[in-house]
């Protein structure tokens, strides 16, 4: 799961990062409003926690152009204020939910969950396709009996696919989703962990679950 940090305040930033990495997110934060708003217009979060108060343009502001330009990822408003008509103005926008500083690991880790849940089958940290689970807190890819660790980029392509699947993705959607906005993966990076995976699953005898990948990746 690729996750999206606008928070001004720096060291807020840093411990939510810290928080996320340790459960198998992945993390992006930035640190202002202007940032934040073209970062989430690509479209490439499953989730996104959005300060309120930021420099350049408002959390407010920012989930208010989002929602009119059609993107539908899970937002979490984070606000230093604990005032009601804060909580109401963000859920009427189109927030999902929100949180007030300071809030603990296991309250962000549980609100996190239960956005994602929304949108896919997860139970706890298993996500499951067919009869292969998905492990986030481990990385271990299992089927019945068998079970295999997982690199955490095999991890983060193989999530992508299961949570994606029947549809189908551009390569560099892929690639964004799983390496990240600052073009540290490629077509012939894809093409390796796509190999990876495929050996593994061929391991687990889940064939079913053999995605093509002419053109752009059927999932
Ligand atoms: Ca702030």
């Amino acid at each position: 799961m690729r996750v999206l940090i606008v928070e001004d305040e720096k060291e807020i930033a840093d411990g939510i990062t810290g928080i996320l990495k340790d459960e198998g997110y992945v993390i992006d934060a930035v640190y202002d409003g202007e940032e934040g708003l073209s970062y989430i217009l690509s479209g490439v979060y499953d989730l996104i926690l959005l300060d309120v108060m930021l420099p350049g343009i408002s959390g407010f502001d920012i989930v208010k152009k989002v929602r009119s330009e059609g993107i539908d990822t899970q937002v979490i408003m984070l606000t230093a204020k604990s005032q009601i008509e804060d909580k109401i103005q963000g859920l009427d926008l189109g927030a999902d939910d929100y949180l007030t500083k300071p809030f603990d690991a296991g309250e962000l880790l549980a609100r996190i969950r239960a956005r994602i849940r929304n949108t896919t089958d997860i139970k706890g940290n298993i996500l499951s396709t067919y009869d292969i689970e998905l492990d986030a807190s481990t990385f271990r890819l299992k089927q019945g009996a068998r079970a295999i660790k997982l690199s955490k980029t095999e991890y983060q392509l193989l999530e992508c696919l299961m949570v994606n699947k029947g549809q189908i993705l551009p390569r560099d959607t892929i690639i964004t989703k799983v390496w990240g906005v600052d073009d540290s993966g490629d077509y012939n990076s894809l093409e390796v962990y796509i190999s990876f995976l495929r050996k593994k699953l061929k391991f687990m005898k889940r064939i079913g679950f053999l995605f093509k990948t002419v053109g752009n990746i059927r999932c």
